[in-house]
């Protein structure tokens, strides 16, 4: 088991499998933006070795994520290989988030593969909106995909990132779409990831004012449900929709943390909001799994208290020097 200086046990690893992604979401990357080189980034072997030795040292979840992990290719092969460690029990949850622009070519591998519950991120159900977000994306290609998901067997979360002037009125249609289709609705709080992002602190909405349209229109109780993630859950009882709302700025869920992170190009990054990494693809080139195994303890000594995205939100000099396409959610 592994217990981190403040007392938070770490069992969940996110893997981010790529930075590259099909879209340039306003608030995630640049639109040109240039990728990590491909001759620095980890095989499937590597990835594969590396959660091997993590899962051994107390990781029990494991979500891909990136870019978007299923543009990488071959990404099959680094599935099957997680999802053996689901079958014989040694993981107890693998899980993706996804664009969902790729949903109708993989749900039923992710499925196959021991991937039951995904995070597909749709910020707005208006096409020409869509496409303003996220630059490149199509909305109906995404709602297909979602739907070859369901078919699939899968449980899916929408992601929606709270976007002030940009999808405020939207909430209640989400939130019914999501009701319609029986999936789950988290709310995000946009986050000051990368310092080249335009109009990131005007797009900024606290999610208490963001649910303000579904509060006023119905019931909304806190529930007991905990996700391995950082979402508080909430249910909207006349819609029978489970709620996450994900609020690293207006409420702070540091204390909860059970998180650690690992780039594609083999960086473990212990928060979210620092940049202070250990390179554990050196580490095993160098010393094998004893290496990874010794670096793995310090990285629990190493793991900050908190991140201060609302410090950062504010003063560009303070921010994280990584876009969020890089380490994931
Ligand atoms: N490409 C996949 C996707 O979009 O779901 C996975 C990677 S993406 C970086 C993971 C999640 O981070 C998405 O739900 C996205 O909306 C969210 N995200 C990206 N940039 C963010 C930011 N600056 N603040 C808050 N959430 C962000
Ligand atoms: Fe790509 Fe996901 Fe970032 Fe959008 S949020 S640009 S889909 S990685």
């Amino acid at each position: 088991m592994m217990i981190d200086e403040f007392g938070r046990k770490i069992d969940y690893l996110r893997i981010s499998v790529t930075d590259r992604c099909n879209f340039r979401c306003q608030y995630c990357m640049p639109e040109n933006i240039t990728f990590m080189p491909k001759n620095q980034l980890m095989d499937y072997t590597e990835i594969s070795l590396l959660a091997e030795r993590f899962i051994h040292h107390g990781i029990k979840k494991i979500r891909l994520t990136g870019g978007e992990p299923l543009v990488r290719r071959d990404i099959e092969l680094l599935i099957k290989q997680l999802g053996k460690y689901v079958a014989n029990g040694k993981l107890e949850e693998l899980t993706l988030t996804t664009n969902g622009s790729l949903l109708e070519q993989h749900s039923a591998m992710l499925y196959d593969n021991g991937v039951r519950r995904i995070n597909v991120s749709l910020d707005t159900l208006d096409s020409e909106k869509f496409k303003r977000i996220t630059k490149r994306g199509d909305l109906n290609i995404v709602l297909n995909g979602i739907d070859a998901a369901k078919a699939a067997g899968l449980h899916i979360k929408i992601n929606m990132v709270a976007l002030k002037g940009q999808n405020e009125d939207e909430i209640l249609d989400m939130a019914n779409y999501c009701a319609l289709h029986g999936f789950d609705l988290s709310l995000i709080e946009t986050m000051p990831l990368g310092n080249d992002i335009e109009h990131r602190a005007d797009n900024y909405i606290a999610l208490n004012d963001f649910i303000a349209p579904l509060q006023s229109q119905y019931n909304i109780d806190p529930i007991a449900y905990k996700s391995s993630g950082p979402a508080h859950y909430f249910l909207v009882r006349d819609l029978n929709l489970k709620l996450g709302l994900i609020t690293p700025l207006s409420q702070n869920f540091c204390d909860d943390c059970n998180r650690l992170r690992l780039t594609t190009d083999g960086k473990l990054f212990m928060c979210l909001g620092s940049d202070l990494h250990i390179d554990f693809k050196q580490a095993m080139e160098i010393g094998g799994t004893h290496k990874v195994d010794s670096l793995l303890q310090k990285a629990l000594k190493l793991k900050p208290k908190r991140h201060y995205f609302e410090d950062q939100m504010s003063d560009n000099n303070l921010s994280v020097n990584r876009n969020m396409n890089v380490t994931g959610g």
